[in-house]
């Protein structure tokens, strides 16, 4: 008896630590201890006080080309990814279209005549997309989670896509009258015919309204298939996370990480990585390559000059004996052939 009693505690504490802790009316929180978030208004006010971010007097450098409808559906072209702005990518593999994080909207915010504007036209619309398969979204912040997005994709001719959210998530689809909506726990897995689909814990936080802070999941999103295994972390900041996924999924052909939204470091660091902490975590996720993303899309998001963060990369790189190959950027609205690079 006391046995089958030392097996149900192991089997409930390790299926208790693999859910995303929560600490009741709180809601949920990080894996690992970071210090409180700092004051919003405070940054908001040094940000003002400094004229942050300053475009510089030629504008930003901002690399983009327009997609090519025609050539995403060619099979040469699968797998693929193609890099929309900021964290949304499109992503061909096994014969699907996944897309992370779409955003397709002029601005990232709740109204449509105020907030952060797009700075670089979009490479490529809603309706020019070919059938959307999986949509997978990494948290409710509004450049990540954009309510028009979702309801062009969810009507597209074509039928709507498999929407894959955080835990809590489920119930915004629904009332945007969304129905194809699943959400997940960190560690939690899908499948989509070939493809395995795995949610998993990164440090960040969630609000959408004054006060629903942290009541639904973040995470990023592990795709394997087609010979290949890549992850698209959405945002976050630096944590043992990293380790954790490359030990329990990795190693990965491909990362896509976050670059930008790093300035200030005192407001930023415990939300959204920096360059030199994406070059750490591509190692900590034992990736092959990575691809920076979450940059030179929309104004106003942080303090660094838009065009900062590859510059960055190509110093850190440098630093650390990576090729371009290793970690690179790419135009907004590129599309990159993804080779499998880890050993059969
Ligand atoms: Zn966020």
């Amino acid at each position: 008896m006391h046995r089958f009693l030392a097996l149900f505690l192991l089997v409930f504490s390790a299926a208790t630590l693999a859910q995303a802790p929560r600490l009741g009316v709180d809601g949920f929180r990080n894996n690992y201890p970071h210090p409180d978030k700092p004051s919003f208004l405070a940054w908001q006010w040094e940000r003002l006080r400094d004229g942050l971010p300053q475009p510089p007097p030629g504008g930003w450098n901002l690399p983009a080309m327009r997609t090519d409808p025609v050539a995403l559906g060619e099979p040469a072209n699968n797998p693929s990814v193609t890099w929309v702005g900021h964290a949304t990518m499109l992503l061909r593999l096994a014969g699907k279209n996944i897309l992370f994080d779409p955003i397709f909207s002029e601005r990232a915010s709740p109204v449509g005549f105020a907030g952060p504007r797009r700075i670089v036209p979009l490479p490529i619309d809603i309706p020019q997309l070919p059938r959307i398969d999986v949509v997978m979204i990494s948290h409710n912040h509004y450049d990540h989670l954009d309510v028009e997005s979702i309801k062009r994709l969810a009507a597209m001719a074509q039928g709507s896509p498999r929407f894959l959210v955080p835990l809590g998530l489920k119930a915004w689809f629904m009332d945007q009258g969304i129905t194809r909506v699943d959400e997940y726990d960190w560690w939690q897995d899908t499948r989509e015919d070939t493809l395995k689909i795995t949610f998993v814990p990164v440090q960040h936080w969630s609000k959408r309204r004054l006060n629903d802070t942290n009541q639904t999941l973040w995470g990023g999103w592990v795709v394997e298939g087609e010979g290949l295994r890549l992850i698209h972390t959405g945002d976050t900041g630096y944590s043992k996370d990293f380790q954790d996924i490359g030990a329990r999924l990795g190693p990965f052909d491909m990362a896509f990480l976050p670059i930008g939204a790093y300035a200030p470091r005192w407001f930023m660091k415990i939300m959204h990585i920096d360059v030199p902490e994406a070059v750490q975590v591509r190692a900590d996720l034992r990736a092959h390559r990575a691809i920076g993303m979450h940059w030179g899309t929309f104004e106003s998001l942080a303090d660094e000059p838009l065009d900062e963060p590859p510059a960055e990369l190509a110093r850190r790189r440098a630093e650390r004996g990576l090729s371009q190959a290793d970690f690179d950027v790419m135009m907004i609205g590129e599309t990159r052939r993804l080779e499998r690079l880890r050993a059969p």
